[in-house]
């Protein structure tokens, strides 16, 4: 019903895009009236949610090929000011292309060829009147400029935009982090996850004597203005992008990774650099244990990186940002409850997890933000895993069940940039803890984890492509496994009944169809298959009790 409203939206909006001579003057609220009336059990989503979070015609016929960001920050007056040039390729022959900038930053003009165009505005949305012709296959620029003083991060990273803060001396120390929210609360762009951009220049003017740490390789730095240039030479999504400023100092090593040398390098407060050293001893052993798992570093070419910032972390691509206080654990806590959680700072490995679930396979729509959350939450036992050997990982992930709502599913809805239940980080790697059972070769496993990393390089995908994959390479029909876990807010719950040896068994609260296996412990261990049917298996007479295999995320229930 709800993605129904969306297409709704989005048909009478494409008509009335089409009527140029009536653009963007028609209103919604008589037909969000009408959808309400006939809707009033969905969640609410207005038009500049579907204007953001879905392809709309005005974006559906270019694809993104380059931008270059080239701005001036000033952080005495919390005042951003520049352009982004913006290279595309013409798929489709139109002149009508949506820029998304949010306000109260604004947008003063944009130019094609040097030309001025007419832009009208819908809110967020900017749509730019194209004058030449756009020739299929053509590769054409426009430069968008803008300035104004971008809305302040208020809980960074969560509800973002820029912090403006001070350290310890005084200094200016500044940055960016919009996951959600979308890049366009600090610079222009194409605001939606599915078209990422080839490659990406990011130049920044700083405030005097502090430098800018932005994403991909420093180019160079024009010392006369205090312009920092970073190239990104891979695909980038636009939260990803991000600008860093302080009073930074340097160090860095060389990593011996599976596609040679991989330069890791480290910025932070230079009050804190002696504690640094010391402390981000962590990132190495992150890299060894991903590699492993997930395949080579996604990003060799523009480096890995960890920035402090003054937030607590962000998967920021090939410059993660770090803010965890230099403690073990989330800011100190372990969220398993098991101790395993203080082995490692969870900044470091969580957001650096993402640079392969999240900044290599991106999800184009924000519904399927799983895919970012689950792998990553479950390569926190991929690390232990690693370094602390099976028992310690399974530990982690179970520890972590405590935190599942099971409010609601995990996948939110689509294109209206509307993410699912916070369950899809513990819930998530939970059920990948689940299929790691079904599969039963860790190798195996392996291979899929690195096979994902390897078929989706770089690439924006959806759940079903991610489910198909894995699928496929296990050999088994998962689909009933991702709708119980990913589309229903129900945790399988198995039923059973022994007497004399005889064991009766079931699932409830299951979706149609599932039948996962499950595996009992007793003295000879058996892999049994419920459904939701009454079963029957022998066990031996002196059986007492059976134990399900904890590692399989399911409630179990047994009726006397
Ligand atoms: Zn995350």
């Amino acid at each position: 019903m709800e993605q129904m409203v969306s297409k709704v939206l989005l048909f009478f909006q494409t008509q009335f895009l089409d009527n140029k001579t009536r653009f963007m003057k028609i209103k919604f609220i008589t037909l969000l009236f009408i959808v309400g009336l006939v809707n009033s059990q969905a969640q609410e989503f207005t038009e500049q949610d579907t204007l953001r979070g879905s392809i709309t015609p005005e974006r559906v016929w270019w694809d993104l090929n380059y931008y270059h960001l080239n701005i001036e920050v000033n952080a005495d007056k919390k005042f951003i000011s520049g352009s982004n040039t913006i290279r595309y390729e013409v798929i489709d022959e139109k002149e009508i292309l949506q820029v998304d900038l949010q306000a109260p930053l604004e947008i003063e003009k944009v130019t094609q060829d040097g030309q001025e165009l007419e832009v009208k505005s819908n809110g967020n949305a900017h749509f730019v009147q194209l004058k030449k012709k756009q020739r299929k296959g053509a590769f054409n620029e426009i430069m968008v400029y803008y300035s104004g003083h971008p809305k302040e991060a208020e809980n960074a990273p969560w509800d973002g935009g820029f912090s403006w803060k001070k350290d310890s001396n005084d200094k200016h120390f500044v940055a960016t982090s919009c996951q959600g929210l979308g890049a366009s609360v600090w610079w222009p762009n194409k605001d939606h996850m599915y078209d990422e951009v080839d490659s990406m220049l990011i130049s920044v003017k700083a405030p005097k004597g502090l430098m800018n740490i932005s994403n991909g390789r420093l180019r160079k730095v024009d010392k006369k203005t205090n312009t920092y240039h970073w190239f990104v030479s891979n695909p980038i999504n636009n939260y990803g992008v991000n600008v860093n400023i302080g009073d930074y100092s340097h160090f860095g090593e060389e990593y011996e990774g599976e596609k040679g040398p991989l330069d890791m390098d480290y910025y932070v407060l230079r009050d804190d650099l002696e504690k640094a050293k010391v402390h981000f001893k962590d990132a190495i052993l992150m890299m060894e244990a991903f590699e492993h798992w997930f395949g080579p570093y996604p990003f060799y070419e523009d480096s890995f990186k960890l920035v402090q910032v003054p937030y607590l972390g962000m998967e920021h691509q090939s410059s993660v940002t770090y803010g965890n206080q230099w403690k073990k654990g989330y800011l100190g806590r372990d969220l398993s409850g098991t101790g395993w959680g203080l082995k490692f700072d969870f900044i470091i490995i969580h957001e650096a997890g993402h640079e392969w679930f999240a900044n290599n396979i991106t999800y184009k729509d924000a519904a399927d933000m799983w895919v970012h959350e689950g792998f990553t939450s479950y390569s926190e036992n991929v690390f232990l895993n690693y370094h602390y050997g099976k028992e310690a990982a399974e530990d982690y992930v179970i520890g972590l069940r405590k935190n599942i709502k099971n409010d609601k599913p995990i996948i939110g809805q689509y294109d209206v940039n509307s993410e699912g239940s916070g369950d899809m980080y513990y819930k998530g790697s939970n059920m990948l803890h689940t299929i790691r059972q079904l599969v039963g070769n860790d190798e195996k496993w392996r291979k899929i984890l690195r096979g994902l990393n390897k078929e989706f390089y770089h690439q924006t995908v959806t759940t079903k492509e991610i489910e198909g994959y894995i699928s496929e390479k296990s050999g088994i029909d998962l689909s009933t496994v991702f709708d119980q876990y990913l589309r229903t807010a129900d945790i399988p719950v198995f039923e059973y009944k022994l007497s004399d040896g005889v064991l009766k068994y079931r699932y409830t609260n299951v979706v149609s169809g599932f039948d996962m296996p499950l595996e009992i412990m007793n003295e000879v261990g058996q892999t049994i298959r419920p459904n939701k049917e009454w079963q029957t298996a022998q066990l031996t007479a002196s059986v007492q009790d059976i134990e399900v295999n904890r590692n399989y995320y399911v409630v179990t229930k047994k009726i006397d």
